[in-house]
């Protein structure tokens, strides 16, 4: 287009800008944004609102914060975009905060901004604050709280302890529940290891997604941890009689403006070599100081070697060998993308590197943002879940799946 001497409008740049923040391609994003002020949009609100959520979505809170608070006429989408990204990244005080504040500038709330809300108080596990802005949504702004408000009510409830009332929630529901209900439910269940919820929940899921290999492998985790064998192997058959497969898991991260992928116990990268030495260095170094890695979430019946080796080599440790290697400056942090949610030896393996080697990493995964530092997640690894949805590695249930790039 730029080629042609056709000049980019708002739409244009806004349209960009979504597409780095989808990606997460931070440099990308910052590119764009220099564009925007050089060809004057970068105060059409439209553009405003879509730098906020990409910086939000990139994990560079910071920078999304400031240019918010320096737009003067800020609109809906623009509140909603930065209460999103504090509700993301762990800020779920700041999150509620700006809530309360759009409401004294007379703004009205939409249902994009309750879910937002609702997500801050589930994450700090806010049960009655969540259930009083929950309420809120029919109750003073006549509107109808949708599928997704339920779900974050669901795990709120289930994560802190209240599975009878998320189960009572469901059924109350105006609506038909969908896998998004259904799954949050056995998440939850798994969490808590309450098998009667957790097998009612994968079995509506059987049904409403029955090529999803997620719910198989959660509930097969869930037997194994309770020693139900039998269960696991004719959980087992019933994926291969059905042809389940499982969805490749990866991690990426951007290096000098390319993007870098791995899979669990990837070997195709040219540098691999160098990658393995520097994970398990680190690996080695952090078991020094205290970690262990967590081969209980490996339940299959696999000696130890293996399990060891399944659960070191998931994808996001080798993109963090890899970032570590290429970005040795340890003033920048690590930013890491993953697409399915962070196993939590993962997620402890990140907050022993963030102490011992001294290095921030952004981990972003498909539920939301850990920024580890000192030791530490902005998670505060509230409702964690100790499943992994996906089984990395070789020695998964559906072996013959194995990911590939
Ligand atoms: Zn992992
Ligand atoms: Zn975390």
């Amino acid at each position: 287009m730029l080629l042609q001497g056709i000049k980019p409008d708002g739409f244009t740049i806004s349209s960009l800008v979504s597409s780095c923040a989808k990606l997460a391609l931070l440099h990308h994003g910052q590119v764009v944004h220099g564009k925007s002020i050089t060809i004057g949009v970068d105060n059409n609100l439209q553009v405003t609102s879509a730098l906020v959520n990409m910086y939000c979505k990139c994990g560079v809170i910071e920078d999304a914060w400031v240019l918010f608070s320096m737009t003067p006429t800020r609109n809906v989408i623009c509140w909603n975009s930065m209460i999103w990204g504090f509700a993301q990244n762990g800020q779920d005080i700041e999150a509620l905060a700006l809530y309360e504040k759009m409401l004294q500038e007379n703004l009205k709330p939409d249902s994009v901004t309750f879910l937002s809300v609702l997500s801050a108080c589930r994450h700090a596990g806010l049960v009655e604050k969540g259930q009083g802005y929950f309420r809120r949504i029919s109750e003073l702004h006549s509107m109808t709280p949708t599928l997704d408000h339920y779900a974050c009510m669901i795990g709120l409830l289930g994560c802190s302890g209240n599975l009878d009332k998320a189960v009572d929630l469901i059924k109350d529901m105006p609506h038909d529940p969908d896998s998004l209900i259904w799954s949050t439910l056995l998440s939850v269940s798994a969490k808590k290891s309450n098998i009667k919820h957790g097998e009612m929940a994968a079995r509506h899921l059987f049904e409403l997604e029955p090529l999803n290999a997620g719910p198989y492998i959660m509930l097969s985790n869930m037997y194994a941890s309770l020693g139900r064998w039998e269960d696991v192997k004719s959980l087992r058959s019933l994926m291969k009689a059905k042809n389940v497969k499982k969805f490749v898991a990866y991690s990426w991260i951007e290096i000098d403006n390319y993007i870098f992928k791995f899979v669990a116990e990837d070997r195709t990268h040219p540098e691999t070599e160098m990658i393995y030495k520097e994970l398990n260095r680190l690996i080695k170094k952090l078991q020094e100081a205290g970690f262990t890695p967590d081969t209980n979430l490996v339940l299959h019946d696999v000696v130890v070697e293996e399990k060891f080796e399944s659960i070191c080599y998931h994808s996001e440790k080798l993109a963090l060998a890899f970032g570590l290697i290429k970005k040795p400056d340890g003033t920048i942090p690590i930013r890491i993308m993953k697409n399915i949610r962070v196993c939590s030896d993962c997620h402890e393996f990140m907050k022993f590197v963030s102490s011992v080697v001294g290095r921030t990493i952004v981990l972003r995964d498909s539920k939301r943002f850990h920024h580890f530092i000192g030791g530490k997640c902005s998670c505060n690894d509230y409702c964690f879940s100790v499943l992994v949805l996906e089984v990395h590695g070789r020695r998964g249930i559906s072996d013959e799946n194995k990911s590939h790039r």
